[in-house]
């Protein structure tokens, strides 16, 4: 072969396979950028989605607040002739919430944690881990530890026979308020030392703040209504400062709705 024809030909190899090589770094390239761009797009997928789970988890938060369900009460329910009102809610543990002149009070982001006002210095362990709340003796689920408690001390109650007739496997706010109706010992000695527990504690925060009402809510303050509002106004009145002059009592109206009421009155605001 002549060499002009050899070096034509190797020109034209080169030629080719810089072809092939400028074509397979193109491909490369065009895939690298398609990669990237559905990285992006995974990425933007991924970010809505978790800011609408955040934004869910912030509504499930401020539905299950007793500040919101307080709100709710103020805005629309038992509280809304007042300005500043005091809400215990009782149920598995006792949450409170303050509106004072019409402003929620949050103090620093923890106000309205009645449950833990102390009435018992040294006393019954709480389930937060202190002693003396007024949650270890009105919480449900601490008023069930105790129950177990004397049940094992050989005390006599139908509370977990009727939890168990009912298909539940804790004491539900309807199995105390059955218990009570049976006027099961128990039941009626451990309600009552919820209802003595919080008529100290809730009249010691009303002779801070001097509430216009205080607004009794929850699972089981609901539940047990007006004639236990009453009573736990009548297991204040020893402790008020200004024992002529006592808050309003009100039974919350607004019951479960209270705080889808309030956590929609937030996001319409
Ligand atoms: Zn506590």
């Amino acid at each position: 072969m002549p060499l002009f024809r050899r070096l034509d030909l190797s020109r034209r190899l080169i030629t080719g396979f810089g072809l092939v090589l400028a074509l397979l770094l193109l491909i490369t390239l065009l895939a690298l950028q398609r990669m990237q761009q559905m990285d992006t797009n995974l990425r933007d997928i991924v970010e809505v989605h978790n800011r609408r789970i955040g934004f869910a988890q912030a509504m499930m938060n401020a539905i299950n607040d007793v500040s919101v369900a307080v709100q709710g009460e103020f805005d629309l329910g038992a509280g809304k002739e007042f300005d500043t009102i005091l809400g215990v809610w009782w149920g598995t543990g006792v949450g409170g919430g303050l509106i004072l002149d019409g402003k929620q009070w949050l103090g620093r982001g923890a106000a309205g944690e009645i449950g833990h006002v102390v009435v018992k210095r040294g006393g019954a362990r709480c389930t937060c881990g202190r002693r003396g709340c007024m949650e270890a003796y009105a919480g449900r689920l601490a008023m069930e530890i105790k129950a177990r408690k004397e049940v094992k001390r050989g005390a006599k109650t139908d509370l977990f026979q009727l939890m168990e007739e009912h298909g539940r496997d804790r004491l539900t706010s309807g199995i105390w308020e059955r218990a009570l109706e049976h006027g099961d010992d128990l039941a009626t000695r451990l309600i009552d030392r919820a209802v003595k527990a919080l008529g100290v504690g809730i009249a010691s925060s009303v002779n801070l703040i001097d509430p216009e009402a205080v607004i009794i809510g929850g699972g089981l303050g609901e539940r047990l209504g007006h004639k236990y509002v009453h009573r736990i106004a009548q297991r204040m009145h020893p402790h008020l400062f200004v024992d002529d002059r006592p808050p309003e009592m009100r039974l919350a109206a607004l019951g479960d709705l209270g705080g889808a009421i309030g956590a929609a009155l937030l996001v319409d605001e």
